[in-house]
């Protein structure tokens, strides 16, 4: 729909932009500077929004409309005479019940301007251009935008090149590995192998199109962002890929490929962490060499630069998103805590951290095996991968950070499982800057319980105490008072419950539901809840008393008392 108020009175409330002070310019760049931006305040607009008349030669339109978290967003092009001013508008936000936060102008007072008359040709704009409103045309062409007077003279000039160092580029990559998109497991049926990185026709097909933020600068698109930049640091010697097409489409055998893998994949772990809450990692340009040695290795490097490296042996490791994400996040965790990391244990919670993050990743994009660590670079004749579906205790760790690392990131996944990924992974990059270069992974686990209790309130502090002491971490209080069917369901808390200090939680140990209705001391129903897993009581929702709980699962029933005191 077209909103339209009139412009003739809305010119009354502002402050006319100083149009008029500013030499002609031939060759304007970005904005058009005789435009300048004044703010209102919200009781001018407020108060002089009823007074607006139409008149009949200028116009608002609304150009855009958007609504937000905040409220309504409402963009208006000035028209003069039916064709728009260029450069000249109001934007006014307000709040979600229409109260005016804030508005900005550009608008121009037409009546101060000599104003061009022809009525021969077709124009597209008015340009404002020293104490003139001039006619003009408008002409595309590639990256061009320029407004010309009926006789060729250019009155305005964009170039999209220099405006947008950023832009986007369309690739194919693996997202986040063939076999996860694919649903198979390495090697099936003698298929879906490496083939000495070969265009093997099943792998090919599993490239999907996606769209990276990328450089483009005089004529060419280069695969560089605020986040990373491929570069070549290391032999074997690969000049890196760039076009003049937006469109960057490699098989997999092409160097190419891997290039737009690890710039895609950094650019998405960046957008997942900033999903999160953490918009200040890694704040600076990664050089990243996706070729950097024929050996299957991959390594993250902050001394004396920071540059991520990956090699081509095996399965290419920047074929996997895995490896990438893993060792982008060795950044991300250098930039969280720069310190040293000495010890074999705080090693492994490295690796563990690294390697939880692409569970995390993958499972986002596709859960198809997310805990098998390196799904597509390794669990194959190379090497085998890394388990972040270990059952491992730290009593079984022995002393090899990598093996040793399954340990915590397996806890890990089991907790994404549990409370989710996001927030297990928000705990997690929490934990990071509390590490010292010698933290094990009891002391790692008594900080991520308290982080739960900085940032959550301890609201996940059954779920963790119940994880780390399951891996044998220490001594966390777990509130388990009683379990039930076989072990399938369990109380915990009860004792907070009852003074009051603390949710108690039924909860079923495994996936699935149950069924459950609480009766008072009298036998009246006062809850009933169908197909839950887990079930929060509030103290503060209960008297005093004592309560029954009725519960079934898989066809048996069971019966539990919680008891709530004054
Ligand atoms: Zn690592």
């Amino acid at each position: 729909m077209k909103k339209v108020i009139a412009l003739s009175s809305i010119l009354f409330l502002i402050s006319i932009p100083t149009f008029a002070q500013h030499q002609a310019e031939v060759r304007l760049k970005e904005q058009t500077p005789t435009l300048v931006q004044s703010e209102l305040l919200p009781s001018q607009f407020n108060q002089q929004k009823q007074l607006l008349n139409k008149s009949s030669n200028e116009d608002l339109v609304l150009k855009t409309y958007t609504e937000s978290n905040i409220g309504k967003h409402y963009l208006y092009q000035q028209i003069h005479k039916g064709l728009p001013i260029y450069g000249a508008f109001l934007k006014v936000n307000t709040n979600k019940t229409g109260g005016v936060l804030n508005s900005f102008s550009t608008l121009v007072d037409v009546n101060a301007l000599n104003i061009e008359t022809d009525n021969s040709a077709n124009y597209n704009y008015w340009v404002v251009s020293d104490n003139n409103l001039l006619l003009a045309k408008a002409y595309k062409n590639g990256y061009e935008f320029t407004l010309k007077q009926n006789n060729g003279t250019i009155l305005y000039q964009k170039d999209n090149r220099l405006f947008f160092t950023d832009t986007i580029i369309k690739a194919r990559v693996f997202n986040p590995d063939p076999l996860t998109t694919a649903g198979v497991t390495y090697g099936k049926d003698g298929t879906y192998r490496n083939f000495n990185d070969s265009d093997y026709t099943l792998l090919n097909e599993q490239r999907k199109w996606v769209n990276i933020p990328a450089q483009f600068n005089a004529d060419t698109f280069y695969l560089k962002n605020k986040y990373a930049a491929i570069v070549d640091i290391k032999s074997p010697n690969y000049i890196p890929s760039k076009s003049t097409k937006d469109s960057f489409d490699y098989t997999r055998r092409q160097v190419g490929f891997k290039e737009v893998m690890a710039l895609y994949h950094i650019s998405e772990v960046q957008t997942y962490i900033k999903l999160l809450g953490f918009n200040n990692l890694v704040k600076y340009q990664l050089k990243v060499d996706p070729h950097s040695s024929t050996a299957d290795q991959s390594y993250f490097s902050y001394d004396p630069d920071t540059s991520l490296h990956f090699g081509l042996g095996g399965v290419p490791d920047a074929e996997d998103a895995d490896v990438i994400v893993h060792e982008y996040t060795h950044a991300i965790s250098h930039s969280l805590n720069p310190t040293d990391i000495i010890g074999t244990e705080r090693r492994a919670l490295e690796e563990a951290i690294c390697d939880a993050m692409c569970c995390a990743y993958s499972k986002r994009i596709n859960p198809f095996l997310w805990k098998n660590i390196f799904g597509w670079d390794g669990h194959n004749e190379f090497w085998n991968g890394r388990n972040g579906a270990s059952l491992k205790t730290y009593e079984n760790k022995v002393g090899d950070f990598y093996s040793d690392s399954e340990i915590w990131s397996s806890a890990m996944n089991n907790l994404s499982e549990k409370i989710g990924e996001n927030i297990v992974m928000k705990l997690l990059l929490n934990v990071i800057p509390q590490l010292s270069p010698n933290t094990t992974m009891p002391q790692a686990a008594k900080i991520m319980y308290d982080t739960d209790s900085i940032t959550n309130n301890s609201k996940y502090r059954w779920v963790l105490a119940e994880e780390f002491v399951a891996r044998k971490m220490g001594d966390f209080y777990t509130g388990t008072n009683e379990v039930l069917l076989n072990k399938q369901i369990s109380l915990l808390n009860s004792f907070g419950f009852a003074n009051g200090t603390g949710n108690a939680t039924i909860k079923l140990n495994q996936a699935g539901t149950f069924n459950i209705q609480m009766y008072d001391v009298n036998g009246h129903v006062i809850l009933t809840r169908k197909n839950i897993n887990q079930l929060d009581l509030n103290p503060t929702e209960f008297g005093a008393g004592l309560y029954i709980l009725e519960l079934n699962h898989n066809g048996k029933t069971a019966y539990l008392k919680v008891f709530r005191h004054n």
